[in-house]
């Protein structure tokens, strides 16, 4: 994976404008912004709470504390090894994860 690519990867979860269901419902692709699980599909859904993404998930810190978690997130490699795999993830399985 080239620095690049993996940074492109990180901003688009820490903008919320990846493969999620809330940014493709704001662009149109969507009918809905929720994910599969009926959950709200932003990227922090992928990364805390859904079932589907388990494998990937962080620690949850409580929502007043967001924005201090992500900016601790990026400090890590392992973290945006991590964040980088599951946006890869996102997109290979967006078909999958469309709502119905
Ligand atoms: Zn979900």
């Amino acid at each position: 994976m080239s620095h690049s690519f993996g940074s492109n990867l990180i901003n688009l979860f820490l903008i919320n404008r990846g493969p999620f269901p809330s940014f493709l419902n704001y662009i149109g692709k969507y009918d809905s912004p929720n994910c599969i699980c009926s959950g709200y599909g932003d990227a922090l859904h992928y990364a805390w709470d859904c079932s589907v993404t388990k494998e990937y998930h962080f620690v949850k810190l409580s929502l007043n504390s967001e924005n201090i978690w992500l900016s601790n997130l990026i400090k890590y490699t392992s973290n945006k090894t991590k964040i980088c795999r599951l946006v890869k993830w996102l997109s290979d399985n967006e078909s999958f994860l469309r709502p119905v």
